[in-house]
């Protein structure tokens, strides 16, 4: 396959002691070869491989001076001629340099583009692709190991070993199928069921601790919902401000959400509708039962405060209610007043976790944090093997899944074996687009369009 010539910012666009712009493509040493200038060597007579001080230009002018790589296909990140051009990390500095490599001939790179190259150059598989960027929006060790184990090929090579068995099984009853004569199917059956029972196993291993590694590493999208005056504004800022906890705010997807996250070792929550609660102090009335019912459904946790001096009130009852059927911990705030009922005493009528807390002083809070490490799973999540916590992946595994359930029904009710034939390949086509084969085009540029600029 033939591309043009792609470059872009590569580094993070803020001021920092180095920026990096890379060009990659077949033109790259090409483009950049008038705009370099390395004392004793053209650009195409550098060393692959080796980091060159140089000056930029643009004309006659001096842009910056850097550190200059050339990078020869198929050894790079693309697998294809790279030039990298590491420049003195300011974005105005940058973005000069950008524009110049662009004037000389080579196109922006569309966000995640590079990624995509070394996919379609067969560098990266998709599932290693997808790695990459997890990588780099990892922010907990468990989401960093999980992706680089991702990105070295783990999750593939797993894939792959499901995918040859597979392969093997079906290709022998497909070449009986056609060849009776030749190939003996007496058997046959028995022999197939415990494989795909194994694979079926598998499989299910991965779904299993999908959802819950998914949201250890990307973190528990937790609500704290609460009538007015039980605390919840107080309860907010005592878990920010709490031991370690490192805040931070990203805007959420509507203007007035912002979501800010807590963490305290591996456990990442991140608390939605912040907003809404730091204004229910001054606007009561605004934060209706409507507002909660959002911010439950859309929550992976919810936090149900009380106040825990006073018996339970209607509107207590109300938000109960809400959340039947989500995970749900109920908080008995103001214990330092003294507790109207126990803990306990709720927890059994209610049949949900209750713990009494004070987010006056903190108490109680660690004993809550522990608790939803354990609903969550968390040390069983850091034992797994392999963690699955892309949804793409898990719906193509719950999909391969589903098709050998059906070809062990077939065998079940000894059906025709070309029933058999259809469903093993269902599964061997889901697994393979985990790997990106037989993706659409659209998906891929779904996908990559999803990375940041530059990588
Ligand atoms: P919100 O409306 O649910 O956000 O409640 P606030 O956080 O604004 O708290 C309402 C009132 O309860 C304030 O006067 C707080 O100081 C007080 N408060 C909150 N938490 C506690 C607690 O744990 N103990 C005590 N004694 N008072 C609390």
């Amino acid at each position: 396959m033939e591309f043009d010539t792609i470059a872009a910012i590569s580094s993070g666009l803020v001021p920092g002691g180095i920026g990096i712009v890379r060009v990659s493509g077949p033109q790259a040493v090409k483009i950049c070869e008038p705009l370099v200038r390395i004392r004793a060597v053209s650009l195409s007579g550098a060393k692959a491989n080796h980091l060159y001080y140089g000056k930029i230009l643009d004309g006659e002018t001096v842009l910056d001076e850097a550190l200059i790589a050339v990078l020869k296909a198929p050894h790079s990140y693309t697998a294809e001629d790279t030039v990298e051009l590491q420049c003195h990390g300011g974005p105005f500095v940058l973005g000069r340099v950008l524009e110049t490599v662009l004037k000389a001939g080579a196109r922006l790179a569309e966000p995640g583009e590079f990624s995509k190259r070394a996919f379609l150059n067969g560098r990266l598989d998709l599932s290693e692709a997808e790695a990459v960027m997890d990588l780099i929006s990892s922010h907990t060790e468990l989401a960093r190991e999980t992706a680089v184990k991702q990105l070295q090929g783990a999750h593939s090579e797993k894939i792959r070993a499901m995918r040859a068995a597979l392969l093997e099984k079906t290709a022998y009853l497909e070449a009986a199928l056609d060849d009776p004569e030749h190939y003996d199917l007496t058997g046959y059956a028995e022999g197939l069921r415990p494989v795909l029972e194994t694979l079926r196993k598998d499989i299910r291993t991965l779904l299993a601790s999908a959802d819950n590694g998914r949201l250890a590493v990307e973190g528990i999208k937790t609500a704290i919902i609460g009538r007015p005056n039980v605390g919840k504004s107080s309860f907010l800022n005592r878990l920010l401000g709490f031991e370690r906890a490192i805040v931070t705010q990203i805007p959420g997807t509507t203007r007035d959400t912002i979501e800010e996250s807590f963490r305290c070792g591996d456990l990442v929550l991140r608390l939605s509708d912040t907003a809404g609660i730091r204004e229910s102090t001054d606007a009561v009335e605004r934060i209706g039962i409507e507002r909660a019912r959002e911010t439950v459904r859309e929550a992976d946790l919810v936090l149900l405060l009380t106040d825990g001096s006073q018996a339970f009130s209607e509107e207590d009852e109300a938000l109960f209610v809400l959340c039947e059927g989500k995970k749900t911990i109920v908080l008995l705030n103001k214990a330092d007043l003294g507790l109207a009922e126990t803990p306990e005493a709720v927890s059994s009528r209610r049949n949900l976790p209750c713990f009494a807390v004070s987010a006056l002083n903190g108490d109680g809070i660690e004993a809550v944090l522990e608790k939803i490490r354990v609903l969550f799973c968390l040390a069983e999540i850091r034992q797994q093997p392999l963690l699955v916590t892309n949804l793409r992946h898990k719906e193509l595994l719950r999909q391969a899944e589903a098709s050998l359930g059906c070809a062990l029904d077939t065998l079940d009710h000894q059906a025709p074996e070309d029933f058999l034939t259809i469903d093993l390949m269902d599964a061997y086509r889901a697994l393979g687009q985990i790997l990106g084969e037989e993706v659409e085009e659209d998906l891929i540029n779904e996908i990559f369009g999803k990375f940041c600029m530059g990588k």
